[in-house]
């Protein structure tokens, strides 16, 4: 993203020779390339999914986070923050977010069979562009059905950027889905546009505080304002908060001392395999 948003506006400053710009040109064919991987990707199985803790205040695992990964077979491991990109602009995205949902439902099956996983929940992130397929309701509710996954424990992940298109058919496509028991959570909140009218009108279930605060909480007035809101706003609109990236006991107590009571992040678990995922040393101060 931060790459195409150079080169467009490279662009806009040399309009006639930005086409001869050689990294632009290399950026562009790395992309091109990737999208042909990705759809290869995607029929050779070379998708798989980790899964992060989420933990409670007494770092118990409540959950986890499904995080897609992909390992090339040339390239090895490719960052979702690179492909993602490109499957959304692609379309790419349908099909793969469709796989993610598949996989993801598929564990959470595994999870509720089990005594100890039984009270798991897990969160899986849904792109903008998915998100508005109109058949995105229905294929929720027949992964839901197929996989026999209990749909009071999955949680999909939104972001801000999929309020700008169109709040009414966001509003039904997830009452819809509550309807079922989903659940939503507004991710990397803080980070984009929502205005608070849309926030007290969607059915939402937790608002999720991005890492860019949590990262220098202790240090920055501004993010540990930032974060301090988002907890408040959180408890006056009735809804849950999570925040993410935490990865040291000082940045969780000063978001505990404010009243946050879920977090994830390196300090209580690295994205791994489904089952590492009550193994890791659980980190409580
Ligand atoms: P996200 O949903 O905000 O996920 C959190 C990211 O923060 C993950 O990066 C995670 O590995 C990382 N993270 C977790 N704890 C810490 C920490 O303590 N410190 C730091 N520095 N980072 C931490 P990841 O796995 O690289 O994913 C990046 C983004 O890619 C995700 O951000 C999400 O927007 C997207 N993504 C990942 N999987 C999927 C997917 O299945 N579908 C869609 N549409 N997007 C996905
Ligand atoms: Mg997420
Ligand atoms: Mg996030
Ligand atoms: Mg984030």
């Amino acid at each position: 993203r931060a790459d195409l948003a150079m080169y467009q506006a490279k662009a806009a400053g040399r309009n006639t020779l930005c086409f001869f710009d050689p990294e632009m040109h290399a950026v562009l064919a790395r992309r091109a390339a990737l999208e042909v991987d990705l759809r290869q990707g995607l029929l050779d199985g070379q998708f798989f999914l980790q899964y992060q803790p989420q933990v409670d205040d007494a770092g118990g695992v409540t959950g986890a986070e499904a995080l897609l990964r992909w390992r090339h077979p040339q390239r090895g491991m490719v960052s979702p923050g690179e492909f993602i990109p490109v499957a959304e602009s692609s379309g790419l995205i349908l099909p793969l977010g469709q796989w993610v949902l598949e996989a993801a439902a598929r564990q959470l099956a595994v999870w509720s069979r089990q005594y100890e996983t039984s009270h798991l929940s897990l969160a899986v992130n849904i792109s903008a562009r998915q998100f508005r397929d109109p058949r995105f309701v229905e294929q929720v509710l027949r992964i839901i059905e197929q996989t026999g996954a209990n749909p009071q424990r999955l949680k999909l992940e939104i972001t801000e950027s999929l309020l700008l298109d169109d709040i009414g058919d966001a509003i039904d496509k997830m009452s819809a889905l509550k309807s079922h028991g989903v659940g939503f959570s507004l991710d990397d909140f803080g980070t984009g546009y929502s205005s608070l009218s849309y926030l007290k009108r969607l059915p939402l279930d937790q608002l999720k505080i991005d890492q860019s605060f949590v990262r220098d909480v202790l240090t920055d007035p501004n993010d540990a304002a930032i974060a301090r809101t988002i907890v408040a706003l959180a408890q006056t609109l009735g809804l849950g908060v999570i925040a993410e990236g935490v990865e040291t006991a000082e940045q969780r107590s000063f978001l505990s001392e404010h009243g946050c009571r879920a977090f994830q992040g390196y300090l209580f678990g690295r994205p791994g395999a489904a089952e590492d995922l009550l193994a890791q040393s659980p980190t409580v101060a």
